[in-house]
């Protein structure tokens, strides 16, 4: 399947909402699976995947740098930092839950939708929105039925988790499962991976021509959006972009009132799972094994956001 661009900077817009700049008072949190399994067909579902990147050698930043305070080439989200963000460039907002309402029809034909924990995960999950940088969405929490432990997002607000993720995550470590896959939607990804796909003319001159923001839309877009959900085309995420939703989720988390350790422990096990029975976490987990290198960046954030 094809995989996505990395983000990089974010078109800057005035109109977008603050970043959440150095200097302020954050915690970050978890990288979780986002996989889910097709009941079909096994399809690799997305799964929390890692994202931090190892490339500055953390020794080198002590000789280099003078001494400051925090040392630039530790920060493993100086990328991110001042971001802003905003639908600018992209599908416009309404488009944007138009999209949302349609992927997420193909998502219940693909997967079995449950109630069952569906209370607990909209009343940690809209905490996690409200406290976000995109609080004005209205957020849609799913519950998908499956031993796979799993989570994904989707343009529009839709947020899926699995009930074995449920069963798994205590509070605070499921608050970093939400609150990661709410900064997805905050950084527009898959907004951003849409744009750069050959059917993006296409579905933006549809949802332009649709009427209903939502409920139901009377036709469906003559484009293959179910083929893009089996094929997790909007729901697989780069690296960098995994690493960027785990800061905004990090950051999140003590601002909706949960510990941030709780996105350390919930990628401990996700690794111990890993290592006991990888089928769980689905293919895309098993290809990331950075679960580690995500546990140290966590850390890194939170000990940063205690000192300020
Ligand atoms: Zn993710």
């Amino acid at each position: 399947m094809t995989i996505l661009f990395s983000t990089g900077s974010e078109p800057g817009s005035p109109r977008g909402q603050p970043a959440w700049g150095g200097g302020s008072d954050w915690v970050s949190i978890h990288g979780a699976v986002e996989l889910v399994r097709p009941i079909t067909r096994s399809l690799p579902l997305p799964v929390l995947t890692s994202s931090l990147r190892s490339s500055a050698p953390r020794n080198d930043s002590l000789r280099s740098q003078p001494l400051s305070t925090d040392a630039q080439f530790d920060d493993p989200y100086s990328d991110f930092r001042n971001a802003r963000y905003s639908n600018a460039g992209l599908l416009n907002e309404r488009d944007e839950i138009k999209l949302g309402t349609q992927l997420h029809r193909e998502v219940t034909k693909k997967f079995n939708l449950t109630d069952a924990g569906l209370d607990r995960t909209e009343r940690i999950g809209q905490r996690c929105a409200k406290a976000s940088l995109r609080p004005g969405m209205l957020y849609k929490f799913h519950v998908i039925q499956s031993r796979q432990i799993n989570a994904f997002s989707l343009p529009g607000g839709h947020i899926y988790v699995t009930t074995a993720l449920l069963r798994l995550a205590n509070e605070n470590e499921l608050a970093s499962v939400l609150a990661h896959e709410v900064g997805h939607i905050v950084a527009r990804h898959s907004l951003k991976t849409l744009k750069a796909s050959q059917e993006y003319d296409d579905i933006a001159k549809q949802l332009g021509e649709l009427t209903g923001v939502a409920g139901d839309v009377a036709r469906d877009l003559g484009v293959g959006l179910g083929r893009m959900i089996g094929a997790g085309f909007l729901t697989v995420h780069s690296r960098d972009e995994e690493r960027e939703a785990d800061f905004l989720g990090v950051r999140t988390m003590p601002r909706a009132g949960f510990d941030p350790q709780g996105m350390i422990t919930m990628f401990q096990k996700l690794q111990r799972i890993e290592a006991e029975d990888s089928s769980l976490l689905g293919s895309l987990f098993s290809d990331h094994p950075d679960a580690g290198e995500r546990i140290e960046n966590t850390r890194y954030e939170i000990a940063r956001m205690k000192r300020r």
